[in-house]
């Protein structure tokens, strides 16, 4: 393909069907189909991100897919957050259902119902679980793979501790393991903001979110992590035994890295015109080796492929393409796939006991002769993620800005990701002020910056021109 990323929906679309990543032709609205070359990548973004955190003491598990209404409305909040969003099932072959169950949308209100049933005394503490699995939610916005569907693919994390310090430590954790997967392993950049109260989980006391921004500067929610206080161990009565043998409810956090949606922003982030860009330790497929040959030639080249393919299956994803395309269709072809390194090998390359080394991200030709070969692949995979990283980077830091007026944040929307702006209030009440700059600017208030310090002084608010008592971020999201 050759679309300019500049045009970026015309390119998204383009790539996700040019490099068959999934096939959006399944007839249910808001339902995609996951094709290998995908699934493949996001197993592997799966497993490095459950490495991470079972490195923090945190233990797989497998819950229903199937909630019992009861169990869903337990806490007042959740349920009227969640149940717009909800496929229900009713019927059970000819029967209905004596009692209705949800599709879980998400699992606090599974988990939770059996953490009652686990937690007794500190020694049950802290309890750490997460799965793998899907969610449905009836999105009623716009769905784009991968971005938005109704069924997308996530871990969810769910966490109980003795004490509000230790929530607050986790969610402190939370954040730092995105920083470790997805910043540096994914290469993809990200800032945390802590979402205003009127945008907060359902049930929540406070809500971070990671946003990185698209190529259309639209915002994109990633990781957020959930601090629940014990809103959810009062509904589901989750309670322990302290030292003086009192009786006291837990404290919780959850947090749901949403893998298919970090795929979407890991193609969004790092492709080019020539289609998928894909770091080292994601890539499917991680070396393609493409012999050029010619008449009188093919055994011998084909020889030293084949030796060459089983050397380097030994520690990478490797691919002989020995199909009878003609090598420049090879090229492209893999390079539409995102394929890291490529190794083209002719006659020419045998008898100097060297190969051609191509890397995807740089498009440059690197000539490397055989004894340095794997020393030089290693050199390469820690290259590109390096080159990756700094290159998401380095734009994602020039798009911020401020602005001090709803003018001038319309202005500066034009040119920048996030814009901060003086605010009245992130409680309840800024929701108001909120709905004015999203009806005159078309842009959300994300929140806070959660690391930022400065509060504003002698500022008012953008919409309602009170005194600010805060910075808050506006973006255009998706
Ligand atoms: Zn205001």
């Amino acid at each position: 393909m050759e679309i300019q990323k500049s045009n970026f929906s015309e390119w998204y679309n383009a790539v996700i069907k040019e490099a068959e990543l999934c096939d959006i032709r399944y007839d249910l609205k808001g339902f995609v189909v996951f094709r290998p070359w995908s699934v493949m990548s996001m197993n592997k973004m799966f497993e490095m991100y459950e490495k991470e955190l079972q490195a923090r003491g945190h233990l797989p598990a497998l819950f229903p897919a199937l909630i019992p209404a009861s169990y869903l409305m337990k806490e007042s909040e959740h349920v009227e957050g969640f149940v717009p969003e909800v496929f229900w099932v009713t019927a059970a072959g000819n029967n209905q259902l004596e009692e209705k169950c949800a599709m879980r949308p998400t699992s606090e209100t599974a988990m939770y119902s059996m953490f009652a049933l686990w937690i007794h005394g500190l020694k049950d503490l802290p309890l750490k679980i997460y799965q793998r699995c899907q969610v449905w939610r009836y999105e009623t916005k716009a769905t784009k793979p991968f971005i938005r569907s109704r069924e997308f693919y996530w871990i969810e994390a769910h966490d109980a501790f003795a004490t509000k310090e230790e929530a607050e430590r986790q969610v402190r954790e939370d954040m730092d393991m995105a920083e470790k997967v997805l910043h540096q392993q994914f290469c993809v950049p990200f800032l945390f903001f802590k979402r205003p109260q009127w945008d907060k989980f359902a049930g929540a006391v406070d809500t971070f979110g990671a946003d990185t921004l698209m190529p259309d500067r639209r915002a994109l929610q990633l990781p957020s992590t959930h601090l629940l206080g014990q809103n959810f161990a009062k509904a589901f009565n989750i309670k322990y035994m302290d030292e003086n043998e009192k009786e006291q409810y837990v404290w919780q956090t959850c947090y749901g890295p949403a893998i298919s949606r970090i795929y979407a922003a890991v193609i969004a982030v790092h492709g080019d015109e020539k289609g998928l860009v894909l770091p080292f330790d994601i890539a499917p497929i991680q070396i393609v080796i493409v012999p050029i040959v010619k008449k009188g030639v093919e055994e011998k080249v084909m020889k030293k492929c084949k030796d060459l393919e089983e050397q380097l299956s030994k520690k990478y994803s490797v691919k002989l393409d020995d199909s009878d395309n003609t090598p420049g269709f090879k090229y492209n072809y893999w390079e539409l796939k995102g394929v890291p390194i490529r190794i083209e090998i002719g006659i020419r390359d045998i008898e100097n006991d060297s190969v051609i080394l191509f890397r995807r991200d740089t498009k440059e030709k690197i000539t490397v002769s055989l004894d340095k070969l794997e020393e030089k692949i290693e050199e390469l995979r820690e290259g590109i993620r390096k080159n990756l990283k700094e290159r998401a980077d380095r734009w994602f830091n020039s798009q911020t800005t401020k602005a001090d007026s709803v003018e001038e944040l319309g202005n500066k929307l034009e040119e920048y990701g996030f814009v901060r702006v003086p605010f009245c209030t992130d409680r309840l009440d800024g929701k108001a002020c909120a709905e004015v700059i999203k009806e005159r600017t078309h842009a959300n208030i994300r929140g806070s910056l959660y690391e930022e310090k400065e509060k504003p002084k002698g500022k008012k608010c953008i919409a309602c021109g009170k005194p600010a008592t805060v910075y808050l971020y506006a973006a255009r999201q998706y």
